[in-house]
């Protein structure tokens, strides 16, 4: 049929495998694993949910079996969620990765993420497919920019020209958005449009309308409202040693990310202008009636009292919010778990009402963040 060879042979240069006979095409490779979506399927909960989105589905099911590691819960099945594949026989599977464990505090390794399964065959429309047709084009064409480049400067008497045109590492967020009551879910790119009956002609043109969408995400600030991915980029940062290098945006306000997390144990000490920070501090955990109690270890003086603050989490504000799911597991791995304690993370200041000081979330659990420490 006209253009499967030329088809074939763009797929082929990513490591995919084009079969000309169903029009199918499969992934080859496991490392990459850049899919922001899929389509969830379980017994309760169906629909296309970003890792995140599917994390807190798996985590809403009640634990049916405390002796199991994953309490007994039903675990994620997902498939590609292009409208396409979905309509395939069989629907191609994507696998969803380390969704069943609460974040641990300074962990800086991958968290949740999707994963191609590399046994199953897509539709050769399939979005995500092209999506990483584009990605890997042009990782192919920097790279061979930079080896351009080398090549060009390898003759000449500075050896120690520097490699411009390596790619700047934009994988920490640049911009925490403190959103109030925002109910969106991540920032998934929206699904553009792919046409079904894709050819050789029309297959490069669509691959290159997917690039120049993958461009304008890459110039713009990475942006999250979910202070968990604040936390994420500062672990792996400070691992890194560059917490003093790299800067985030809160609120107009720009400052590096060690100047944005401060410690509750110091919160006495600053004046009122370092009042709006990231603040962290270590905390017991009790559960009684309806409600979890966080007791933090520091004291904050207030006047000429000295008080140490707590946090109050209703089940009915948990159940209520998006986050809710998460943070009462990291609870959980405290109470019922091997945490030793439970770490806090919280944007803002703290509240004080008489003897009772707690972070100030106006329920807003996006600005909270809570890790278990083991
Ligand atoms: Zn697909």
């Amino acid at each position: 049929m006209a253009g499967a060879d030329e088809i074939g042979a763009i797929f082929a240069k990513v490591d995919m495998i084009y079969d000309p006979t169903s029009h199918r095409v499969k992934v080859q490779f496991q490392r990459q694993d850049r899919l922001t979506e899929a389509f969830v399927l379980l017994p309760h909960a169906a629909g296309n949910l970003d890792i995140n989105g599917a994390q807190a589905v798996y985590l809403s099911q009640p634990r049916v079996n405390d002796s199991k590691p994953d309490f007994g819960r039903v675990p994620l099945f997902c498939i590609c969620s292009d409208e396409k594949c979905r309509g395939l026989s069989p629907q191609p599977r994507i696998t969803a990765i380390a969704y069943a464990e609460a974040q641990k505090d300074g962990s800086y390794k991958r968290g949740p993420h999707w994963r191609w399964h590399p046994d199953d065959w897509h539709h050769r429309a399939c979005f995500w497919l092209l999506r990483e047709v584009a990605q890997r084009l042009e990782t192919e064409e920097r790279r061979a920019r930079i080896k351009h480049i080398d090549d060009a400067s390898s003759g000449s008497s500075d050896k120690y020209m520097p490699r411009q045109q390596t790619p700047r590492r934009t994988d920490h967020v640049d911009v925490f958005v403190v959103s109030g009551q925002n109910d969106d879910t991540e920032e998934a790119p929206k699904q553009r449009l792919v046409p079904s009956d894709i050819d050789g002609r029309t297959l490069l043109p669509t691959v290159q309308r997917i690039r120049e969408g993958l461009r304008y995400e890459r110039d713009h600030p990475s942006t999250t409202s979910i202070l968990r991915q604040v936390v994420s980029s500062y672990d792996r940062l400070k691992a890194e040693g560059r917490s003093k290098e790299e800067v985030l945006a809160i609120e107009g306000v720009t400052r590096s990310f060690y100047d944005w997390f401060r410690m509750l144990s110091l919160y006495s000490a600053v004046n009122a202008s370092e009042i709006q920070r990231i603040w962290s501090g270590g905390a017991s955990a009790t559960h009684k009636d309806d409600r979890y109690v966080l007791y933090f270890y520091d004291k904050v003086n207030v006047g000429d009292r000295q008080i140490k603050p707590r946090l109050t989490l209703t089940d009915e504000l948990l159940n209520r919010h998006r986050r809710g799911p998460f943070l009462r597991e990291a609870v959980r791995e405290c109470l019922e778990g091997d945490a030793r304690y439970v770490k806090v993370y919280w944007y803002g200041q703290l509240d004080v009402n008489g003897w009772l000081v707690t972070p100030d979330l106006s329920d807003d659990l996006d600005r909270l963040h809570i890790a278990a420490v083991y």
